[in-house]
């Protein structure tokens, strides 16, 4: 398999990591939203929860890639 100059996969999980990334901070920023309010912060908890681990994951998928296809961007 020829390695390419710019990995279009890895561009694609770029995107996905992006998204994630800035996905999480949204959370994170109603989380202290509903709590500066004193709100029930029990939804948007699982919310944060499934932001953060879904993060974790397609952080480790791209890492994955990177070390089995040897791309650098
Ligand atoms: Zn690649």
């Amino acid at each position: 398999m020829p390695i390419e100059e710019r990995c279009a996969e890895r561009a694609k999980l770029g995107d996905v990591v992006a998204q994630a990334v800035s996905n999480l901070y949204a959370r994170n920023r109603e989380y202290k939203a509903a709590k500066d309010r004193k709100e029930s912060t029990t939804e948007i908890t699982l919310a944060l929860q499934a932001a953060r681990d879904l993060e974790r994951a397609v952080v480790r998928a791209d890492d994955d890639h990177t070390k089995k296809h040897g791309c650098k961007s």
